[in-house]
């Protein structure tokens, strides 16, 4: 016997809090017994959540954590036929590039969805970084040309980059979001679930399946969900969790996910913000800050996001405090692919543009600083034990 995921709807709750989705997930398999886990996503009362018994959202949450597993999945809901296809595509791509940690498993729902119509409007994911801020600014501003989406909100998620026991940061940097969003005529819709701790996977690998899950329940009020991009076209990192080839893989017959901006640099999208002086003063690139809602100004994406404010022409922009410091420079180690693809970047346009140039000599050195392999093994990329020892760190500082 073969092991098995079998996804099972619970019907929604309403709570104080909000409406409760959720569903059970059962594993089973010959040596491994029976365990359960249950997967939830609290959203806002205000909204209207799709039908209890589909399961897109769980489907799409669930596929990477069963190919780790070579579980296969079994769907007691309904299933969007488009889903299913843009699922199997989408194990083939995570099989070509992670052959030995991702398997083919097979797939099979209760209902499959043939006809169906998407809403107008759209969502963005945003928690008040350079990525979702540029998306939801050009959007907002019917700035993307024929790209341009009706766009209605913003999704703020607790339980991703700010923990769920972490409730006071989550408020501060929602607050902050808030108050972004409604400059440019939005609402902030603040989710809360417990995706990211249900499962021992690689968050830079399922970081995009996990946030078009989320943004998926909220079909019934968006027909579509963008997806701020990471790296540009002609630099983009594989192995990575959130991309336009799997982004797009997320999508359903009634909710399609774009991943947007990936034809412009970030300090191209700096160069675009900072036109947007109430955004800029409220940009949020690291979680170093007591309260999630400021930042620290000297960690790696501190340091970077300053280096393409510099490039952008803007020296000294509102959400850092004083001058950036050379010698922050001296101690940063890139841990991952994409930051390392992002510091090149840095590096190309210093030297194009000759505007910063007197950092290029540091720059140049962090890029070819080596991370300690025994940092690797005992904080693997991605894991939770990681992002907790990041925290830390930073608390310390
Ligand atoms: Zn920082």
């Amino acid at each position: 016997m073969s092991l098995i995921f079998k996804i099972i709807p619970q019907p929604t709750r309403h709570t104080e809090d909000g409406q409760l989705r959720s569903c059970l997930i059962s594993y089973t398999g010959k040596g491994v017994g029976i365990s359960e886990k249950d997967m939830w996503f609290l959203y806002p009362s205000e909204v209207t959540l799709p039908a209890d018994d589909d399961a897109d959202a769980y489907a799409l949450a669930a596929l990477l954590p069963a190919m780790m597993a070579r579980a296969d999945l079994i769907i007691q809901g309904s299933v969007s036929h488009e889903l299913l296809a843009n699922l199997t595509e989408l194990q083939l791509a995570w099989h070509k590039w992670c052959p030995s940690l991702y398997h083919l498993v097979n797939m099979q729902a209760h209902t499959v969805r043939e006809t169906e119509s998407r809403m107008s409007g759209a969502v963005v994911a945003f928690s008040g970084g350079v990525d979702a801020q540029f998306t939801a600014y050009r959007h907002a501003k019917e700035r993307a040309g024929y790209v341009t989406q009706n766009l209605l909100a913003g999704v703020f998620v607790h339980g991703f980059d700010i923990p769920l026991s972490d409730t006071n940061g989550f408020i501060g940097a929602a607050r902050m979001a808030n108050e972004v969003l409604n400059d440019l005529g939005l609402r902030l819709f603040p989710v809360k679930t417990n995706l990211r701790g249900l499962w021992d996977i690689n968050w830079e690998h399922y970081c995009g399946t996990a946030i078009s899950s989320v943004l998926c329940g909220l079909k019934k009020y968006a027909g579509t969900g963008l997806i701020g991009s990471g790296e540009p076209y002609d630099s983009l990192v594989f192995p990575w969790g959130s991309n336009p080839i799997s982004d797009t893989l997320c999508s359903s017959g009634d909710f399609r996910i774009l991943h947007d901006g990936a034809g412009f640099s970030r300090s191209e999208k700096i160069r675009d913000i900072s036109k947007w002086s109430y955004g800029t003063a409220r940009l949020r690139v690291c979680w170093a800050g007591e309260l999630n809602d400021r930042n620290c100004g000297c960690c790696e994406k501190c340091v970077r996001t300053r280096l393409n404010f510099i490039i952008a022409g803007v020296n000294s922009p509102d959400c850092f405090s004083g001058e950036l410091n050379r010698h922050y420079l001296s101690s940063i180690v890139l841990r991952s692919e994409a930051a390392k693809a992002e510091w090149r970047l840095i590096r190309d346009e210093m030297i194009k543009t000759q505007i910063g140039v007197e950092f290029l000599e540091q720059v140049q050195k962090v890029i070819d600083r080596k991370a300690s392999p025994r940092f690797g093994l005992l904080l693997p990329l991605g894991s939770n034990r990681r992002a907790w020892a990041k925290r830390a760190v930073h608390w310390w500082k």
